[in-house]
């Protein structure tokens, strides 16, 4: 099994550690070329969407990476990977990749006062997550599979082959979120 880390921008590093700690083979996606190489699986991390947006642009890598994302290949975007993903963003009028049936509102916790950590249930399993200027999910369509709630708001769901969490596991200890994904990609390799 290998994966593919978006590595235009942002937290990415982090998730190299995490895979790396796991055994699981990882590459960073920097260019085409990159994201024309073979994987099971795909990351878009943290980072700043509209950064990562204009960089895909830039370096042409938008069309290609969308079709992997539309032909089934294992997703997960964190915070601002799940903004990307996302078909409709509550407070701006265009959205980036718009592939998953979602609306997201960006700093939806605030700019400032919006980094904060907090102990709650994925999938029914307490584990840490920590939100740093973080996306909600607003709404979501029924093909979507909703993974948490916290304060009334939607911050981890799924959609067939998309994971989507509006935290960063990548920034603690806790594995569950990964071992979620990587089931995915499993039973994507089994089919
Ligand atoms: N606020 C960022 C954005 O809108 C996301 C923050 C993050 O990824 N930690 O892109």
């Amino acid at each position: 099994m290998i994966i593919g880390i978006l590595a235009l921008q942002g937290a990415f590093i982090e998730h190299k550690h995490k895979l790396d700690s796991l055994k699981i083979n990882s590459f960073y996606i920097r260019n085409l070329a990159d994201l024309q190489k073979p994987k099971d699986g795909l990351i878009l991390p943290g980072g700043e969407s509209t950064a990562m947006n204009k960089l895909l642009d830039e370096l042409n890598m938008k069309d290609l990476l969308i079709s992997q994302i539309e032909s089934g290949i294992p997703t997960f975007g964190t915070c601002a990977g799940m903004i990307l993903l996302a078909k409709h963003i509550s407070n701006q009028k265009h959205a980036f990749l718009k592939v998953m049936d979602i609306t997201v509102t960006r700093n939806g916790y605030g700019r400032q006062s919006g980094s904060f950590i907090i102990h709650h249930e994925f999938d029914g399993i307490k584990i840490p997550m920590t939100f740093i200027r973080a996306p909600y999910i607003q709404l979501v369509s029924d093909q979507v599979k909703v993974l948490s709630v916290y304060d009334q708001r939607i911050v981890a769901a799924r959609q067939k082959n998309m994971l989507v969490t509006s935290f960063h596991p990548e920034l603690n200890h806790d594995f569950t979120i990964y071992h979620y994904f990587l089931n995915m990609i499993d039973n994507e390799l089994t089919k």
